[in-house]
């Protein structure tokens, strides 16, 4: 059968949220029988984007509040 989660891809500062915040891909790894294919990312996610919707400030592209910023873009440099 096959099993799905949630892993830890990218942390970054966040100014708007005032702390570190994790960009998280949501991971199906195949079934116990298919063991040589890679798993499958089907989505992404900011650990903190549903508190930045509850307050009432635009954002960024993952709390679907500001498409023109994403703070996991920015360089590491
Ligand atoms: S959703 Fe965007 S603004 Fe909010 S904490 Fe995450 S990266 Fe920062």
């Amino acid at each position: 059968m096959a099993h799905k989660t949630w892993q830890v891809i990218k942390v970054r500062y966040c100014e708007h949220a005032g702390t570190e915040v994790s960009m998280e891909a949501q991971l199906i790894f195949p079934a116990d029988f298919l063991p040589e294919q890679a798993p499958r990312v089907v989505a992404h996610r900011c650990s903190q984007a549903l508190t930045c919707n509850l307050d009432g400030r635009a954002s960024c592209v993952w709390a679907g509040t500001n498409p023109n910023f994403d703070p996991f873009a920015e360089s590491d440099l």
